[in-house]
């Protein structure tokens, strides 16, 4: 295959592509397999002759759509959503052309000023202030790592990049049990350890108690350990949960500890100036994350974290060996040095296709859409005997359940059986409960409204 063939191939998935999408409704949202089925139709061994693209596409058309949960199917209300509007898809077909590293200003310049440039259309489209900076992560798994290895250097003043850790003070995070697990992996992997991730009691909103985290830092300087940043959550993955993100803060100041906020899911809705109650005092925190690659449709893998400072995100993880080093222009921004990998996708481009294809006004109203549905779905489901809404919408985030644990984990498997629409399930309190979230980016209402209708139906 060269780069003729190439062309000729392009076209041909733009083909597919088209078909693919405008056929996701005739589609189960969820692949219905056993494991290893798709496993066995490939042969155990690589070719070693060349093969013809004509036999590898059809093998593709054969084997991998059948085998995939669509993720891009309008009727996807599981998890959270993974949206890939049109224009972001071209961006990375176009961005895949190129293919270049952007691990430095000038290994490929524009990747490092479109980022730039959208950071800051992205800071203001979320009502954050002009002072933040920032930068583009693949995950927000990595976004929280990297905050939580700034979190503990800048503790340290720096003593455990160079010496590790042992001998040092024990160090602790503090975040609410409605924070997702990407929190208790960075503390893992940042050799702070789960139990020095202290998990502050939250209210009856699911919000950290700022009394008690006052309390719980306080407790721990007593006892001769060395606290070092809170992590706050602002639209968790079980319930979308938020915490006070004001109040909060004003303790972690009070204590002179950075903060950072995982608005991973949430973060895109902040772009309706309705919704920003939410986190209200937001522009005190020191870090921000929130993945475009879920709401706004830009997609995965698009993780965006907001710095105050960049600096001691830049101190904990930027390295300048010889073969690195970009004489003459030092003062110039080499992203590496604020993320965990050395190398990095030009991420930036599907952003800016994204929020010029749709306007801050057409993505604004996609999101005022799921919001205003997920109310409706809430209301028709809650309207069918024997349901019950276990958590209010946040957003366009709920749950229901059946009166017990085994009923609604066997409507659950029959909703996904039937294949109309993909629901997954969490635990609140102890109770096994259904998630809702409604957020495709060109789902209608009357997708959303298949909900309260298959369940009617199952029942
Ligand atoms: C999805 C999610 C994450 C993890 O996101 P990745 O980008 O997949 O790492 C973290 N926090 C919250 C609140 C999330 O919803």
């Amino acid at each position: 295959m060269n780069h003729d063939d190439l062309r000729d191939w392009s076209k041909r998935a733009a083909d597919w592509a088209h078909g693919y999408h405008a056929g996701l409704r005739d589609r189960p949202v969820r692949a219905a397999l056993v494991p290893g089925a798709i496993a066995a139709q490939l042969p155990p061994t690589p070719p070693e002759q060349p093969e013809p693209m004509e036999t590898i596409f059809a093998d593709f058309e054969r084997i991998i759509p059948d085998g995939m949960t669509h993720w891009q199917h309008p009727r996807f209300f599981a998890y959270f959503p993974a949206n890939a509007s049109p224009a972001s898809m071209l961006a990375e077909q176009l961005a895949n052309a190129i293919a270049a590293q952007g691990m430095l200003w000038q290994t490929s310049p524009a990747a490092t000023e479109v980022e730039q440039v959208m950071v800051r259309w992205l800071a203001q489209g979320l009502g954050l202030p002009e002072t933040f900076t920032g930068t583009i992560h693949d995950s927000a798994t990595t976004a929280t790592l990297s905050a939580v290895l700034t979190l503990r250097e800048a503790a340290l003043g720096w003593a455990g990049l160079q010496a590790g850790l042992s001998g040092q003070p024990r160090l602790r995070i503090y975040a609410s049990a409605e924070t997702h697990s990407s929190v208790d992996k960075a503390v893992r992997i940042a050799g702070i350890g789960q139990e020095n991730l202290v998990k502050v009691p939250t209210d009856g909103r699911l919000s950290m108690k700022p009394g008690a985290l006052a309390g719980a830092i306080a407790a721990d300087r007593a006892a001769g350990f060395l606290p070092a940043g809170v992590v706050l959550c602002a639209g968790g993955t079980s319930v979308g949960a938020f915490d006070r993100i004001a109040d909060c803060i004003a303790v972690a100041r009070a204590n002179d500890l950075p903060v950072h906020v995982d608005a991973a899911w949430a973060g895109s809705a902040m772009i309706c100036p309705e919704f920003r109650a939410l986190w209200l005092g937001i522009e005190g925190a020191d870090s921000i994350v929130f993945n475009p690659h879920k709401w706004l449709g830009a997609q995965f893998d698009c993780a965006v974290q907001f710095l105050a400072d960049p600096a001691p995100q830049i101190r904990t993880l930027g390295l300048r060996p010889t073969y690195l080093e970009t004489a003459g222009r030092e003062e110039i921004t080499n992203f590496n040095e604020w993320t965990v990998p050395l190398g990095r996708r030009f991420r930036a481009l599907k952003l800016w296709f994204t929020l010029r294809a749709y306007g801050m006004d057409g993505l604004r109203g996609r999101i005022r859409n799921h919001v205003a549905w997920a109310l409706d779905a809430r209301d028709a489901l809650a309207a069918i005997n024997g349901v019950e809404i276990v958590t209010e919408p946040s957003l366009s985030l709920f749950t229901f359940a059946l009166e017990t644990d085994a009923a609604t984990e066997a409507l659950l498997a029959r909703i996904n059986d039937d294949g109309r629409i993909y629901l997954t399930q969490t635990r609140h309190q102890g109770r096994y409960v259904i998630r809702v979230q409604v957020g495709q980016f060109d789902c209608t209402r009357d997708d959303v409204m298949m909900i309260p209708q298959v369940v009617a139906e199952l029942m």
